[in-house]
């Protein structure tokens, strides 16, 4: 009796993971249809912006291949709890690597891709950089860090606001921001489309599922990002903008991927045709990167849905072409990483106060406190800044304010603090 109580719990615990797993994955399109309820203008936008991906790939369907190539600028907001969460920056060129052989064609398993589509599928023409330039002009390697006291954010925007514990945006016009995180609410990630609220705006991915390998078994390629970066330029599921198109009347916007239900989760058992709407070459294609298959079952766009991620490059996203993100930046290389980079907490502080930047690990720095009246009361000496906090010892000093200049090869920074006992 016991035993089979065991197994029945089994079972109960395996459909709700199954369950929950099948209704989260990617949270783009309740997302999205969240912002639509609350914002009757995002509606009106969204719909012109519809009208003008039409017009645009009617005007240009003969000139989609051989473009010139165009470069996304990127920063990537890393915020954490723990250190596993804290990918590192060879973690985050590799997703950098996935996206470059993605949206090129250049990816390995591209090969898997049945005949009778293989003239379907797109050298996108889309590549993406690290960011060099800071919003303010700064030497950057285009990577923020936060260490942050939020476990698990649920799937929530906050992740977007330093203030909630999170990061905020770099000015969205000029840069695909991703977040990678402890996202949550069984998503592998979320994007949103052309139109939103640029403090929305961009990209959020769960840190297991960010670069490759990453720590997933089955979502380690980095195809996560693929996915969501394919909304972010205005593309949306196979089966459309709807939870369920079991009755085959919703549609992505793209001539040349067939119609379908709704989503293959097992891409990797699946073999051709295997249809849900349609027949033939218009079976499921269930090997989409805008399906849910694991990672190494998904490997391509077709030529519409790049003609889709043009029109957006082209009119709502167009922006992104004109930043200076990735041109030489006014303020000198690396010069004034601390500047731009440093933080300094809790404030005000007790016993203890942590400096760190968010940009650069292994900073060599000596600190120096001097008080009110420029009384030196306090150094230390050779403090390798980087991500994570260096505690600077401040519990014999007295309640008030004082100034902590940070001195490195290239720099001299100060910021006032305070102590409170
Ligand atoms: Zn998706």
């Amino acid at each position: 009796m016991l035993n089979y109580l065991r197994l029945l719990v089994f079972l109960l615990m395996l459909t709700a993971q199954q369950g929950f797993a099948q209704h989260t994955h990617c949270g783009t399109s309740e997302k999205m249809q969240e912002q639509l309820e609350l914002n009757p203008e995002l509606r009106t936008k969204r719909a012109e912006i519809e009208s003008f991906t039409e017009r645009w790939i009617t005007e240009h369907e003969h000139e989609i291949v051989d473009r010139a190539v165009v470069t996304i600028p990127v920063v990537v907001h890393v915020v954490y709890k723990t250190s596993v969460q804290n990918i590192s920056d060879a973690q985050i060129q590799s997703q950098i690597d996935v996206l470059n052989e993605d949206y090129r064609k250049l990816n390995a398993d591209v090969s898997g891709v049945p005949t009778i589509w293989t003239n379907r599928v797109a050298d996108c023409e889309i590549q993406f950089a690290l960011a060099t330039c800071d919003p303010n002009g700064y030497w950057t390697n285009g990577i923020t860090r936060t260490e942050t006291t939020v476990t698990n954010w649920q799937g929530s925007d906050d992740v977007k606001v330093t203030a909630a514990g999170g990061h905020d945006p770099w000015p969205a016009a000029n840069y695909l921001n991703i977040w990678v995180c402890n996202i949550g609410a069984g998503l592998l990630g979320y994007a949103y489309q052309p139109g939103i609220n640029p403090l929305l705006d961009g990209v959020v991915i769960g840190y297991g599922y960010f670069g490759r390998p990453s720590s997933s078994t089955t979502y380690n390629k980095g195809r996560t990002a693929t996915h969501e970066i394919g909304h972010y330029f205005n593309l949306d599921h196979l089966w459309g903008p709807v939870a369920d198109n079991s009755n085959c009347t919703a549609d992505d916007g793209v001539s040349d991927t067939p119609k379908q239900k709704g989503p293959n989760y097992d891409a990797c058992e699946l073999t051709y045709p295997s249809a849900s709407c349609g027949s033939g070459s218009n079976s499921d294609m269930f090997n989409n990167f805008m399906d849910y298959g694991d990672d190494p079952c998904i490997f391509f766009f077709t030529n519409g849905q790049k003609s889709r991620m043009l029109a957006a490059i082209n009119g709502p996203r167009a922006s992104l072409l004109s930043s200076n993100a990735l041109n030489q930046c006014p303020v000198g290389i690396e010069e004034h990483v601390l500047e731009s980079s440093l933080i300094v907490y809790p404030n005000p502080a007790a016993d203890v106060l942590n400096i760190q930047s968010d940009q650069k690990d292994g900073l060599l720095t000596d600190a120096s406190v001097f008080d009110l009246s420029g009384k030196l009361v306090l150094t230390a000496s050779k403090l390798r800044l980087g991500y994570a906090a260096v505690p600077l010892d401040v519990s014999e000093l007295k309640t008030g304010s004082y100034v902590l200049e940070l001195r490195s090869e290239n720099e001299v920074v100060t910021r006032r603090i305070n102590i409170a006992k």
